[in-house]
């Protein structure tokens, strides 16, 4: 199997139950939604799949290696949270060629460059941080997470912070972003017209279990 699976996960909190026998497979560049209401284990499968979370039982596998053996940050793995998290003393730049350190001086200017291309805030690079948006932090936020092009990217709520308006317009640049730069990814929300709108397979959580796999076509017709 290329690409990701998770095969029969199962991570507990105390007598909390998570992640409930879930098995998942996203393959090389398709975006899979997790969808599902706040408690059922959408975050916590995210975590356990980057590595923050141990399995009780079950693994996490890329390109058919079990992940349990290749440590975090190793893994190649890009996260993008509900808030921006950048760091605050550097400049927009900085935050973007922050994992870029294998490139040289040029080369990380260039790829900072086509990045705020592709997020659609070109020269930003001097920016301070504090004076952003909260869509315009998530959009610098995203551009970090890609510019080291890592092979699968982990969204948690990354648009749940921000008023609707903004969220459904941020929803559709993102699906564009994750299609132009073929990135595999996992997003993780509550929002139905969100996970319709960003992902190519939606899979539902329901109090830990996965209840269904589906194209966003085929549920927007389920009444
Ligand atoms: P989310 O909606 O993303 O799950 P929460 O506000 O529920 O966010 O959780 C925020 C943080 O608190 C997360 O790191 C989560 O792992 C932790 N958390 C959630 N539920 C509990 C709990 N019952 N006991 C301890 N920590 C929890
Ligand atoms: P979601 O992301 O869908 O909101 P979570 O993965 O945050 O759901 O939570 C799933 C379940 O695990 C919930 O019952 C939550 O309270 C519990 N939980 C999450 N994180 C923790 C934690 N750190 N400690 C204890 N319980 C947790």
């Amino acid at each position: 199997m290329v690409g990701l699976e998770v095969r029969d996960a199962v991570v507990r909190y105390g007598a909390t139950t998570a992640v409930d026998h879930v098995s998942l497979q996203v393959t090389p560049g398709a975006v899979v939604a997790l969808l599902g209401p706040s408690g059922s284990g959408k975050s916590t499968l995210l975590r356990a799949i980057a590595g923050l979370e141990p399995l009780v039982s079950g693994a996490v596998l890329w390109d058919g290696t079990d992940l349990a053996r290749v440590k975090v940050h190793k893994r190649n793995f890009g996260m993008v949270f509900q808030d921006a998290q950048l760091f605050p003393t550097m400049t927009v730049g900085r935050n973007i060629a922050y994992g870029l350190g294998s490139l040289g001086r040029a080369a990380q200017r260039e790829r900072v460059a086509e990045m705020l291309d592709l997020i659609g805030l070109p020269g930003f690079e001097s920016r301070r941080v504090t004076e952003l948006s909260g869509g315009q932090a998530q959009r610098i936020a995203l551009a970090r997470s890609l510019a080291p092009s890592p092979r699968l990217l982990l969204l948690d709520e990354p648009l749940s912070a921000l008023d609707t308006g903004l969220r459904r317009r941020l929803a559709d640049d993102l699906a564009r972003i994750l299609r132009a730069t073929h990135t595999t990814a996992i997003h993780v929300t509550h929002d139905h017209q969100e996970a319709y709108t960003v992902a190519d397979t939606v899979a539902v959580l329901q109090e830990g279990r996965l209840l269904q796999e589906a194209d966003p076509d085929a549920l927007r017709r389920t009444p």
